[in-house]
């Protein structure tokens, strides 16, 4: 057991070893001179996405708390992009891996799973994932728990987590320490890195969360509520949870962005202009929050960067947010948003967008 144990540690620290740091981009817009703009490509992960930091970090701590022996199931619930890491890390160790999601999640995204050994356990209600994870943890399976590990699975002092990778690769840039990072949360441990380094490093950065319209964040930060609920569903995947998650920290977020729908979608594709490349929804919902930020700072006469994150790739979602048809279907219309979107982009005054 000890030694399958020790096996898997050099397996997990031979992919980290292979694997790159995620490149840091930088995006200009002629309304803010001044204000640099950063996204950080988290989509260049060999999984696509910023769950593979998260993926190798709980098979990490399920291995060191001596939780996950050779052969053992492996289980999480997710809206699709962890379960896709865990899956790849699953096979990586020779693992069975079974991923619990909303039926509604992104036939791309199950398709992936799929690929990669996985399987899918496909419930209606997204609430109800927990319960069906437990339900496997209880008949054996190692439940790596992204909701409720996240943020106590990551070692937030640095060992290259995403907040020292940042700061690091700012280091010769006109702004190095950024006014405000933007993220969104889902299971809330990208933010919750982000929040604890900031302050571990002293730095004069902000923290804003930018987050579906309504979500169970958004309620539960303002009000310091942790039984709040989201007031409405979201088309984005990944972050605007419908209730508060274990790893939510209130206490490092110093502001909170609410961002429609269909101005993520609107953004999304200002994304894919600027950077040639399709990204996910949350992406977009993160350069709204940037654009509202960016704005308040050129009202006030202040320069300084803003660094963002790109969370997976456009690909994912061909079949729903990137498919006209499919938006129309679900009410969501872009346009007026991305004419609001490219007034502010162009002029550097917020154009409101919904
Ligand atoms: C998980 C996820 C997020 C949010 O990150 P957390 O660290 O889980 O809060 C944002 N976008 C996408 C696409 C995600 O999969």
């Amino acid at each position: 057991m000890r030694s399958w144990t020790a096996r898997a540690l050099l397996c997990l620290r031979q992919e980290a070893a292979r694997s790159a740091d995620t490149h840091l981009l930088r995006l200009e817009f002629p309304g803010f001179p001044g204000i640099e703009f950063y996204f950080k490509d988290e989509a260049a992960h060999p999984t696509g996405s910023l769950k593979h930091r998260l993926a190798r970090s709980l098979y990490l701590y399920a291995l060191c708390n001596g939780r996950l022996s050779p052969g053992q199931p492996v289980v999480d619930a997710s809206s699709g992009s962890t379960a896709i890491s865990e899956a790849w890390f699953a096979r990586l160790l020779g693992l069975p891996f079974t991923a619990v999601m909303p039926t509604a999640t992104a036939p791309r995204k199950i398709a992936d799973v799929h690929a990669l050994g996985g399987h899918c356990d496909l419930v209606d209600d997204p609430a109800q994932v927990h319960e069906r994870a437990a339900w496997h943890a209880a008949n054996g399976a190692c439940h790596l728990d992204q909701f409720g590990l996240a943020e106590r699975a990551t070692d937030w002092r640095g060992n290259n987590n995403i907040a020292e990778s940042i700061i690091g690769q700012l280091a010769c840039e006109p702004h190095p320490q950024p006014a405000w990072i933007v993220c969104g949360v889902g299971t809330g441990g990208t933010s919750a890195t982000i929040g604890r380094y900031i302050r571990y490093r002293a730095l004069e950065t902000g923290l804003c969360v930018a987050e579906p319209a309504g979500s169970a964040f958004v309620h539960g930060w303002r009000t310091r509520n942790r039984s709040a609920i989201a007031s409405q569903p979201t088309a984005v995947e990944g972050i605007g949870r419908p209730r508060v998650e274990p790893g939510f920290l209130f206490e490092v977020v110093d502001e909170v962005i609410e961002v429609a729908d269909a101005a993520s979608v609107a953004a999304m594709h200002l994304l894919e202009e600027q950077l040639g490349r399709r990204y996910g929804g949350s992406s977009g919902t993160n350069l709204v929050a940037c654009l509202e930020l960016a704005a308040r700072m050129r009202a006030a006469g202040e320069r300084g960067s803003i660094v963002s994150l790109l969370c997976d790739p456009g690909e994912r979602y061909d079949q729903t947010l990137y498919d006209p048809a499919w938006l129309a279907e679900n009410g969501i219309d872009p346009a007026p948003a991305q004419v609001a979107l490219r007034a502010t982009l162009a002029s550097g005054e917020w154009h409101p967008t919904s």
